[in-house]
């Protein structure tokens, strides 16, 4: 359980400007449980040229000596959306994790803006960043305070709202009593998986990144629902450099780089029309062989 919940805290970080605090109680905690036994190293230098642009230069990760990812590397251009896709268990959210800063690497490096990241101040790294897991962290408290508290000057009820709107909470919102100010998290009302996501898209609509990590849900979504996801990516993406896990067909397509990962290697990169043409894996993955031949078909 411990191991979980500094995560936790450390992931908060990246949702919250508290950042510097919840940093500091997730070493507080590992160093007493005594579980750190590597970090995640940090600098002095502030995070400019913002959106940044991201390089992976071999970049390798291994937990408890097992290889997870393996020599990675691809560059993300400023500004741009990359898609990373694959199957199950290929590495997808480790690779996100490592790119935020909550893993280490075991090798290689991540440049921010041609510098290595080891020199960047983590809470201005922080400060940037949104990091929209799969199973975001909700804590006891309202709606509003949960959403509100990610941007460093707080937010208005009225930019909270217009964030929730951004999100596709806004019909939820309009079904409870009390609005905004429903205790949700921990002894409020429970949130589903895909609601707890765009609360956290809420959040990073507040926060105004100038990263976007995005960890896309596998299932449970309804079209209407993708389609708000989608154009709240595309919205993020006019300021920020997003990088998403895709498993849409949709999200995928509007990608201007894909990163096709496979037991924790990247077998194929390029832009879903490279792909489409050249890499059978990619085509495999996304289902595209059948839609060719039903097309097929039908002419
Ligand atoms: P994906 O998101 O593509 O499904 P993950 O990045 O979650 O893949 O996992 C990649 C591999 O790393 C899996 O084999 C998984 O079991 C392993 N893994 C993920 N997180 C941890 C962890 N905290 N400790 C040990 N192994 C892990
Ligand atoms: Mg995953």
């Amino acid at each position: 359980l411990a191991p979980e919940f500094y995560q936790a805290l450390k992931e908060l970080s990246s949702a919250f400007h508290t950042g510097r605090e919840s940093i500091t109680a997730a070493k507080t905690l590992e160093e007493k449980l005594g579980e750190a036994k590597e970090e995640v190293r940090w600098g002095d230098q502030p995070l400019d040229r913002l959106p940044p642009e991201l390089e992976l230069k071999g970049v390798s990760v291994a937990y408890q000596g097992r290889p997870v990812l393996k020599n990675i590397t691809a560059t993300i251009a400023a500004g741009r959306m990359v898609a990373i896709v694959g199957p199950s268990g290929a590495g997808k959210t480790t690779l996100l994790r490592v790119i935020a800063g909550l893993v280490p690497v075991t090798d290689g490096q991540i440049l921010i803006n041609g510098q290595s990241r080891e020199n960047v101040r983590e809470e201005a790294w922080f400060d940037q960043l949104s990091y929209i897991a799969q199973h975001p962290y909700i804590f006891s408290g309202s709606i509003y305070d949960n959403v509100a508290l990610a941007n460093r000057k707080g937010a208005s009820k009225r930019e909270v709202f217009k964030a929730i709107e951004q999100a596709g909470l806004a019909e939820l919102v309009a079904l409870l009593e009390q609005g905004i100010q429903t205790p949700i998290g921990e002894g409020g009302r429970g949130l589903s998986g895909g609601e707890k996501q765009r609360l956290a898209l809420a959040r990073a609509f507040v926060k105004q990144p100038s990263l976007v990590l995005f960890d896309e849900p596998t299932k449970g979504l309804d079209l209407k629902t993708e389609q708000i996801l989608l154009q709240s990516m595309s919205q993020l993406a006019k300021t920020a450099t997003v990088i998403t896990v895709a498993h849409r067909l949709h999200t995928v397509k509007q990608a201007d780089w894909i990163l096709v990962l496979d037991q924790g290697e990247v077998v194929a990169q390029g832009t879903h029309a490279d792909l489409e043409a050249h890499s059978p894996h990619y085509r495999q993955l996304l289902g595209l062989e059948e839609v060719r031949v039903e097309g097929g078909r039908k002419e």
